[in-house]
């Protein structure tokens, strides 16, 4: 399997120069040059193996054996996924019988939030690849390695330290701006002690943050000299592993009667940069019959894209949501799918055979490109009628606001009381998921069937506003803290902690922790 740009000028790529590159050179996204197609004995041959043995069958239809082995990516998959808490990594639980509603549980792994599935994949592959182009190397050889560099509002920061902690050959500098991360999250970071991880509190804004991780991304000298890379939701390796739990998921939900067979399966995603949701089309596309709500809070841009066809910024900027870590502008993973859907609609390309499907590729990475040239240069693009009726095909989307996000939590508490007697609690993130899928069921026809709900973080990590929510429940059960907030968050009050302090959001100031950190690693430069 060779990997291809969204935009079109790099074609034929490794799955390593993929997931070490992270960003195509031209500034598109990596995709698989076709998507596997999975057939009806496969379905069913793999409905019955554990979440690692799955993960090693779909990893392998987009990684060729010749650059890692099927036993080596179970290797992977089984260590990825041994941190988790969880016997079934990602298990399904009921919300209501009566109302055909599940959430799927994604936040058992180390930090309790979805991207861990991703990142604990991510970390072990890293050094998996490292280690082998090192594995020759002679003592006082210079070793391949990576220096990470990230900026984190909070759930990414621990989810990448995590998967990256103790990796030989990997250092890792996360900068949170200093005061504005929940104290959770901030806990979760700096109580990370070993010696490859740099927290670093830098004083300013997130977006601050940020323009220091592009400003030393966009220092050619820098960024050769200390091999930076990037985890961002962009890196296809976390596409991939997070295409696993919507199959899981699926096979979970035939075998528990949950879904009825010839059934179409509903999954509600969370969305902000469109990872874990584009994931979802993937397994869709490979040939699970499923349908997707993308759900998003008022950072609304792609909900509007999926009902009017427009993907443009809203004028008023990121607005600050109880869910946090879906407040963005754009979405950095809805290229990809732009690309599946100008190939399908826009490109008009005659003809069968290898050599009419390379010019439709083309073809579509022209219209791509067409499209993020006017993102970028009038803050939007429109596409036409046909383009959205194809999305449809698969996408339903609802726009959930910050009240209602609250009003669910406090509703699903009560109901939850009521039918099974233990109250559970929604993160605010899964909320909006659980309330768009509500919404969708009243306004279409096609929408009675089951919902799985993605769950993408324990309540614990977003307390204020959970509590917030359930402030005033009218049931006989009330809320408490003491009650959900896992043992694991409650210890990391009495650890000790390490973190940077940088004064000044100077990328300056940046450049030389990296440097000084890395010396206290003992590595040279
Ligand atoms: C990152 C994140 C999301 C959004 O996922 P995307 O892949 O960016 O769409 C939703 N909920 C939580 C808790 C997250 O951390």
């Amino acid at each position: 399997m060779y990997y291809r740009s969204t935009r079109g000028a790099v074609a034929g790529q490794s799955f390593e120069a993929a997931v070490l590159g992270g960003l195509a050179p031209d500034g598109g996204l990596y995709i698989p040059e076709r998507i596997p197609a999975v057939t009806a004995e496969q379905l069913a041959q793999w409905s019955s193996l554990a979440f690692p043995e799955l993960a090693a069958e779909l990893f392998a239809l987009y990684v060729d054996s010749g650059e890692i082995t099927k036993a080596e990516l179970e290797t992977l998959a089984t260590r990825s996924y041994a941190t988790f808490r969880h016997p079934d990594i990602t298990p399904i639980r009921a919300l209501s019988e009566s109302q055909r509603l599940s959430v799927l549980e994604l936040f058992h792994g180390p930090t309790f939030a979805f991207k861990d599935v991703a990142l604990q994949f991510l970390g072990n592959l890293f050094e998996f690849l490292l280690q082998r182009r090192n594995a020759h190397k002679q003592p006082g050889d210079r070793r391949d390695r990576i220096t990470v560099v990230g900026a984190t509002s909070g759930d990414t920061g621990s989810a990448a330290i995590y998967g990256l902690r103790g990796k030989r050959d990997i250092s890792v500098f996360i900068l949170h701006p200093r005061g504005r991360v929940s104290p959770v999250q901030e806990r979760q970071m700096t109580t990370v002690l070993d010696a490859n991880v740099h927290n670093v509190a830098v004083e300013g804004t997130f977006d601050d943050c940020q323009d220091i991780v592009k400003q030393l991304f966009a220092d050619d000298e820098f960024r050769v000299q200390y091999s930076l890379g990037a985890v961002n939701s962009i890196n296809w390796a976390r596409i991939l592993a997070q295409i696993v739990y919507y199959f899981f998921a699926y096979f979970q939900a035939e075998a528990s009667g949950l879904k009825r067979t010839d059934e179409p399966l509903v999954f509600s995603v969370p969305t902000g940069n469109f990872g874990d949701i584009l994931a979802g089309y993937y397994a869709q596309r490979m040939g699970l019959p499923i349908r997707l709500i993308c759900a998003t809070n008022e950072n609304d841009i792609l909900d509007r894209f999926f009902r009017t066809g427009i993907y443009s910024k809203s004028s008023d900027g990121v607005a600050q949501t109880w869910a946090p870590a879906m407040d963005i502008c754009v979405s950095s993973n809805f290229e990809r799918l732009a690309w599946y859907l100008a190939r399908d609609t826009v490109v008009e390309v005659e003809g069968h055979g290898a050599e009419a499907e390379r010019a439709r590729d083309v073809e579509a990475s022209a219209v791509v490109a067409a499209w993020w040239t006017a993102l970028k240069s009038h803050g939007g693009f429109q596409v036409d009628a046909a383009t959205v009726a194809k999305a449809g095909e698969v996408f339903l989307s609802a726009k959930v606001s910050n009240d209602e996000m609250l009003a669910t939590i406090c509703a699903w508490y009560e109901r939850s009381a009521e039918e099974h007697g233990t109250p559970y609690v929604l993160d605010p993130h899964t909320a909006v998921g659980v309330k768009a899928a509500e919404k969708l069921r009243v306004e279409r026809s096609d929408c009675n069937g089951p919902i799985i709900c993605l769950s993408t973080a324990h309540p614990a990590k977003f307390d204020e506003a959970v509590e917030r929510a359930l402030a005033n429940v009218a049931t006989q059960v009330r809320f408490s803290f003491d009650d959900i907030r896992p043992v694991e968050i409650e210890a990391l009050a009495a650890k000790e902690r390490r973190c940077e302090q940088v004064p000044e959001a100077e990328a300056k100031l940046i450049k030389e922790v990296v440097r000084q950190g890395l010396q206290a690693e003992g590595i040279a430069i």
